[in-house]
């Protein structure tokens, strides 16, 4: 697929955008539609430092998913533009125009980016180490024992040493979600996505899951996290970004976000979730 309309972009200024974005997200003018309805995604601007977490909000249906999926190339933009890390996400430039991905290319865009869903999707026939180790030996061909001896630091780093052998249904909603974000990091990702990734847990769960991304956040790693968990997003957020009907309608720091929301809309949402 050749898209004109970012061949427009004159180079300098994608160079200037890629190495902003080093180590964090770049979204320039992103629109989104499905088979020739409205616009999902309506011209999103957004920009995550390396090494920043950022509270994705916003009512069901306002694009929030969607934006992450395009980050995360699950699903193709109509325009616009993304860099990850400094790396332009689903296009490349052949030097006259700017095309699709080969499926190596997509395969290694890809594997750049941690994805947490609400759903912990384990593989249920594998182990927690296999679950872990599954990317690394197929994807990236890191050696079986290197990948073990990671997959076990990791596990630990999850607070679930010894659980290595267990199988997803032998553990509860939010220890499955812990070894869903220790698979993730099995990549060495250089951002994680998560959506909703304590929506599908019992509320006692929540925190245990809440924690394990709170230390995630504390050791420098690059998060966009779609919750409803509010305090969650007050504590721990660098910046809350608020969507509605596929625009950004409002972003700053929670304090200000939470405290003194600019727009009626952000005003009528918070009013319903807090
Ligand atoms: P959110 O995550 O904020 O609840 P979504 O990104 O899931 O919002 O959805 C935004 C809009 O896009 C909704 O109207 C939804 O119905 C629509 N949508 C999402 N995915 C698809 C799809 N694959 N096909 C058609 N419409 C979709
Ligand atoms: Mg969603």
């Amino acid at each position: 697929v050749i898209r004109d309309d970012l061949t427009a972009r004159p180079p300098a200024e994608a160079a200037e955008a890629a190495g902003a974005a080093a180590g964090g997200i770049l979204i320039r003018s992103l629109t989104k539609s499905f088979g020739g309805g409205p616009r999902v995604l309506d011209g999103i601007d957004l920009t995550v430092e390396r090494g920043q977490l950022i509270c994705l909000v916003g009512p069901s249906g306002s694009g929030k998913s969607t934006l992450l999926r395009c980050v995360n190339l699950l699903e193709s933009p109509d325009s616009g533009m993304i860099w990850v890390s400094g790396m332009l996400m689903g296009r490349h430039f052949d030097g006259h125009r700017v095309r699709a991905l080969r499926p190596a290319e997509y395969r290694r865009q890809q594997s750049r980016i941690g994805m947490i869903f609400q759903q912990f999707n384990l593989f249920p026939h594998l182990t927690v180490l296999e679950n872990i180790i599954e990317a690394p030996l197929s994807v990236r061909g890191v050696p079986r024992a290197e990948a073990v001896a990671r997959a076990e630091e990791l596990v630990a780093r999850v607070g679930l040493a010894g659980r290595e052998r267990a199988y997803p249904r032998e553990l509860s909603g939010g220890q499955q979600q812990r070894i869903a974000i220790a698979r993730a990091l099995a990549m060495d990702p250089d951002v994680l996505l998560c959506d909703e990734p304590t929506s599908a847990l019992d509320p006692e769960l929540v925190g245990e899951v809440l924690n394990v991304l709170r230390d995630l956040a504390a050791s420098g790693m690059t998060m966009v996290v779609v919750t409803h968990e509010m305090s969650f997003a007050r504590e721990v957020a660098d910046r809350v970004v608020f969507m509605a009907e596929g625009r950004i309608v409002e972003e700053g720091a929670p304090e200000q976000m939470f405290s003194h929301p600019r727009e009626e809309r952000t005003r009528n949402f918070l009013r319903r979730v807090l």
